[in-house]
């Protein structure tokens, strides 16, 4: 291809990403501004003007998904010789894979779950009352680090981090569990990027010729790189400086796992000699949708991140908000739109379901399986293959003759077993039962094996590659994706932020997840809710999502009248927002009675506090929150945290004030 024609369909801003000689390069910019078209375009852009050798090119991401995402565009730019794209993990073991062949050494055995080491140890040592998955999840805490099993014990102090028992006990077992692997000679996926980077550092043979090999580096989604993935980097890049790197900080999403987005936002420091440009212009989104988006960002900390994009794409209707009585009515009533939409015309392939976890999706394909709606699941790893879920199908297995299959999933949800879980498994272990108990309405001789038969076809049918059908996917598996119509469920407290998310900063990675959930939507957006849910055998009443008063705000004041753009404008126009819509909340963002002196004294306590630190008012607290405060009236921290809009932060920042003012007026 000539090297105009690959800039055809650039705006300006792009085009000085693609043509730019500056190396390293650094893209910064928002959701949807063409980061990766802009990463794939420059690949192609540079071949085309000789200045780079695709088969000598590495485009490196962090997903499955979005490595696929990414062969497709490249497939699509008529590149004569394909790079190399993948994510680091497939990258690393296909360079170790062909060191260990020239070395004519038989490759060690990839270990899929770390439970098969762990399992047996820690059932071996029952007194220690830890489980296996919460030691596996402090190693992955650990290796992202690089911190090795001796430091273990200082590393958790410093970071404050909560440990599943006594941090010197998890240390001997992660000691012990490296010991058992090596003498197994089992590599983990961990140690695929260790071993990478550590062979690059130690063999200046294997470093040459890898180097060489791939000397030109394209990183997308930089914003989730964490410490060993860095270190990879350094060593793959060596002294050249042909780096591109593309990302975007509002997108961090990846902090639990190590990730730390200052790789990108001070990408100058950490490559010297580097320049950072960026793109302004979102192409992805109607800019409803786009309002929707900024409204949730803005209701986090400040983070001195400029968000604000320019929506480009054509106006589009109005996001929708809707709460259901129960989480199965939220499922068929998301079902039922999608049928109703693709009798309308918009195919399956162009509509897709996102949740906060995995086991949220099962709901979801019951009822799409109900209407006999094709789907795929384009979620992170299966509910079958999650460590507790196939131990409570072992345990399934053991059950007595005689004791009813029924009875035995009932004993799985059993409160005393539940409460040993972390929220993300228990809901797996809760999907798994009632996947059971619909398995048992079809099998008359219900058992553990025929159950296990049944949910490995019913999830394969799911997953059928290539085939139509509505993509379910969670939000972390939605990063880098887009569809024309996007349904987010489950958008409760609990979920959105997920219950364990408890620190500041925990919190505003949770608000960042459902940034990048909003901001895959092009033309409508679906937010939903349930006011019960379901778990196992327990009901439990939900609350709503505390960013959702955000969207209702947004998606109500472009309903008055306000463009898109200038949504905050008009609110503070407006000064009381005066709720007509479906959604949370009538009464929550019901307009304030303007004569209540308690109210009046909130606003002006939020005006002088927003002046002094120079940011707009619904940073602080937005109307909606006032005047919940209002009603309220809470006397302690406690009873204020259950405002929506009031996290911890907040309460830690204006929390005794504004308690001190409410005590003056009652
Ligand atoms: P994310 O942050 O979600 O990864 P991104 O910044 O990588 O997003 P892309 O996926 O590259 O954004 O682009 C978003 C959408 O906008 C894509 O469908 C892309 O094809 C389209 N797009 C990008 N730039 C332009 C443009 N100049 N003209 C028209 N469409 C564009
Ligand atoms: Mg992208």
């Amino acid at each position: 291809m000539n090297p105009a024609e690959l800039l055809l369909g650039l705006d300006e801003h792009q085009t000085v990403a693609v043509t730019s000689d500056a190396a390293p390069l650094c893209i910064l910019a928002g959701a949807g501004s063409g980061k990766t078209r802009v990463l794939t375009r420059r690949i192609a852009y540079r071949a085309a003007m000789g200045t780079l050798e695709p088969k000598h090119t590495l485009a490196v991401t962090f997903t499955r998904k979005a490595a696929s995402e990414l062969n497709d565009r490249l497939r699509h730019l008529g590149l004569r010789e394909r790079p190399a794209a993948g994510t680091f993990h497939s990258l690393a073991y296909a360079m170790l894979r062909q060191r260990w062949a020239e070395a004519n050494r038989t490759p060690p055995e990839l270990l899929d779950r770390k439970s098969r080491i762990l399992g047996p140890m820690v059932s071996s040592k029952r007194s220690l009352g830890v489980q296996a998955i919460d030691i596996a999840t402090e190693i992955e805490w650990a290796k992202a680090r690089m911190i090795i099993p001796e430091e273990y014990g200082a590393a958790v102090k410093a970071a404050a981090r909560k440990t599943p028992t006594q941090p010197s006990i998890v240390a001997k077992l992660y000691a012990e569990y490296e010991e058992t692997k090596r003498k197994k000679r089992m590599v983990d996926f961990d140690d695929l990027l260790g071993y990478c980077a550590q062979a690059m550092e130690q063999e200046p043979e294997f470093c040459k010729v890898m180097q060489w090999r791939y000397r030109h580096l394209f990183v997308d989604e930089f914003q989730d790189v964490n410490p060993l993935q860095h270190r990879l980097l350094e060593a793959w890049r060596g002294l050249r400086s042909d780096l591109c790197a593309v990302g975007d900080p509002n997108q961090a999403i990846y902090a639990w796992n190590g990730a730390d987005s200052d790789f990108l936002c001070r990408f100058d420091r950490y490559f010297p000699g580097s320049e950072t440009v960026s793109l302004i212009d979102n192409y992805r989104s109607s800019p409803q949708i786009l309002a929707a988006a900024n409204a949730v960002l803005a209701s986090g900390a400040p983070t001195g991140n400029d968000s604000r994009l320019r929506p480009h794409a054509e106006a589009g209707p109005l996001p929708t908000i809707r709460s259901m009585a129960k989480d199965s009515d939220e499922a068929t009533g998301i079902a039922q739109t999608i049928r109703r939409q693709h009798d309308r015309g918009v195919r399956y392939n162009d509509m897709a379901v996102l949740t906060r976890t995995n086991a949220q999706l099962t709901l979801i394909t019951d009822a799409l399986n109900k209407l006999a709606i094709p789907f795929r699941s384009r979620g992170g790893a299966n509910l079958l293959e999650q460590p507790e879920v196939r131990t409570a199908l072992q345990t399934l297995r053991r059950i007595p003759a005689g004791m009813g299959f029924e009875n035995a999933l009932s004993d799985l949800v059993d409160p005393e077993v539940l409460d040993e879980l972390t929220d993300d498994r228990r809901a797996n272990i809760e999907a798994l039962v009632r996947l059971g108990h619909d398995y048992a309405m079809i099998d008359n001789r219900a058992n553990a094996d025929g159950f296990a038969a049944w949910l490995a076809a019913s999830q394969r049918s799911g997953d059928a590659p290539g085939a139509a059908g509505v993509d379910l996917a969670t939000f972390h598996a939605a990063k880098g994706l887009e569809w024309p119509v996007v349904f987010l469920a489950g958008i409760e407290q609990g979920y959105v932020p997920m219950g364990q998310a408890t620190s500041a900063e925990q919190r505003e990675e949770e608000l960042r997840l459902l940034y990048v959930a909003i901001t895959r939507a092009e033309r409508e957006l679906h937010v939903s809710w349930a006011t019960e849910r379901t778990f196992g055998e327990r009901k439990a009443a939900r609350q709503p999502s505390p960013w959702l008063a955000a969207i209702d705000l947004a998606i109500e004041s472009m309903r008055s009248g306000a463009e898109p753009a200038d949504w905050r404008l008009a609110l503070a126009r407006t000064r009381s927002v005066r709720s007509t819509g479906p959604g949370v909340a009538r009464a929550r963002l019901a307009a304030p009675a303007s004569d209540d002196p308690l109210l009046g004294a909130l606003k002006a306590w939020r005006g002088s506090t927003a002046k002094a630190a120079k940011v707009p008012a619904y940073v602080i607290f937005n109307d909606a929150t006032l005047s919940e405060i209002a009603a309220a009236k809470p006397r302690n921290e406690v009873s204020l945290l259950t405002v929506s809009g009031v996290g911890p932060v907040k309460v830690s920042r204006w929390g005794q004030t504004v308690l001190d003012i409410v005590a003056e007026h009652a």
